[in-house]
């Protein structure tokens, strides 16, 4: 998969080099630019918003610099400041390649123009069913907006080369689109075949069959007084299940009842 982000803070997105992403960048499944808006910008000042019509505090980003900006990275004309890994990761086996499970290649069939995800709180809420979906895209194209947001007339003219998708990751308002870029790229990417060593990991995780997932546990067996439950270590894998679908139902009833009334 491809990823290109445009902003006016590239450094924002150091963190994508970072870990598994990094990793998946050694390995080539993944691929990211950044690209700075600013170089899309012909004042001396290389302006990137202005006053709002109809009057109102802060500043609109200017179409016409999104739009030539939108233009050159669906075209691949601009690559970018091609991100790399942080730092060499040891090859160490991974839980996949010792049980000999295979992920490469994508599961869907990706749409032939690139996607473009637009930050926005008054956007569609981010899911994981998303994240699932857009983990088999070849392109995703991300535009980080500023201030008080884009000019709407951006959204509707990239339409013509990308399909487009106006996305909030909750409801609250962030200074700018980068972290919300990087909370996206990562549940992305994660669901790509290969970045996880272990691909049943998220098989498994929350909102994956809709629920929450139950608490977990690791050695010691007693921790400052604190007991891991009895039936983790039976070794009955049947009672194990039920009691994790127990658990992962009572967690949802309580946090998140939200959830279990979309069943
Ligand atoms: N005036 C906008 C509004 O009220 O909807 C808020 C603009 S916000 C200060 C600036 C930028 O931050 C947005 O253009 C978007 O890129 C990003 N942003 C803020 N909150 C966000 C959220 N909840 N989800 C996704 N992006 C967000």
């Amino acid at each position: 998969m491809r990823l290109d982000v445009i902003t006016i803070f590239p450094e924002y997105l150091e963190p994508l080099r970072h870990a598994l992403l990094g990793k998946a960048i050694e390995k080539g499944i993944l691929e990211v630019g950044v690209h700075n808006l600013r170089d899309w910008a012909t004042d001396v000042h290389k302006s990137v918003d202005d006053t709002p019509y109809g009057g109102g505090p802060g500043m609109v980003m200017k179409p016409t610099v999104w739009g030539p900006a939108l233009d050159d990275v669906a075209e691949g004309k601009s690559v970018g400041w091609q991100l790399d890994s942080a730092q060499p990761h040891v090859d160490k086996p991974r839980r996949d390649d010792l049980t000999g499970r295979s992920f490469e290649g994508y599961e869907g069939e990706a749409g032939d123009k690139p996607l473009l995800i637009v930050p926005t709180p008054a956007g569609r809420p981010f899911t994981q069913e998303m994240a699932r979906r857009w983990s088999n895209e070849d392109h995703i194209v991300f535009a980080c907006g500023r201030y008080e947001g884009i000019d709407q007339r951006v959204v509707e003219d990239a339409a013509n080369r990308y399909r487009v998708e106006e996305v909030s990751i909750g409801d609250y308002v962030l200074i700018g689109g980068e972290v919300a870029v990087l909370v996206m790229a990562e549940a992305i990417t994660r669901l790509i075949p290969g970045v996880l060593g272990n691909a049943s990991s998220h098989e498994e995780d929350s909102f994956s069959d809709g629920l929450l997932e139950g608490p977990s546990y690791t050695k010691p067996r007693e921790w400052r007084g604190l007991e891991v439950p009895d039936v983790l270590l039976s070794g009955n894998h049947k009672l194990v299940e039920e009691w994790r679908r127990e658990q992962s139902l009572q967690r949802t009833r309580e946090r998140r009842p939200d959830l279990l009334r979309q069943e």
